[in-house]
């Protein structure tokens, strides 16, 4: 499995899918995506390959951490990030994968920032993922900053 920037010059293979996928509705993670809310797929860092030239972004999160996004220079898309909190994890946004196929995520953090788009959003993956996702979520606690 692959994801990979706009223009495929920036690339990270992937093992397979992971159990560990986790949405965020921070205010940070809105603008890094351009998105109501934000999905990483945790993995863990010495089972992915980066392939092409990234440049870095850092910022502080709320609990003191650093939390580090890397994206093509040439479209800006982000391929990878990693949590200070979790310096073994690597996530990688579910978009630059483009697999539908993948699973729901199993845990969805700061939604009390959620917009509405975020809320109807989720509101719907949770009523195809059913009792599944109900079931998952209180199953395991994947990483996130
Ligand atoms: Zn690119
Ligand atoms: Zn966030």
């Amino acid at each position: 499995m692959r994801a990979q920037c706009q223009c495929g010059q920036l690339a990270a293979q992937l093992p397979g899918p992971t159990f560990a996928v986790v949405a965020c509705h921070c205010l940070a993670c809105q603008r890094r995506s351009g998105s109501p809310f934000a999905v990483l797929a945790y993995y863990p860092v010495d089972q992915v390959e980066i392939v092409g030239e990234a440049r870095r972004f850092t910022r502080p999160t709320d609990e003191g951490n650093r939390f580090e996004t890397f994206f093509c220079g040439d479209c800006g898309s982000t391929v990878y990030a990693k949590a200070g909190k979790h310096p073994s994890m690597i996530g990688i946004p579910v978009g630059a994968i483009a697999n539908p196929s993948l699973q729901p995520p199993v845990r969805s953090v700061w939604e009390q920032k959620q917009t509405s788009l975020g809320y109807a959003a989720r509101s719907r993956a949770a009523l195809r993922a059913g009792s599944r996702l109900a079931l998952r979520a209180t199953a395991a606690r994947p990483p996130h900053p």
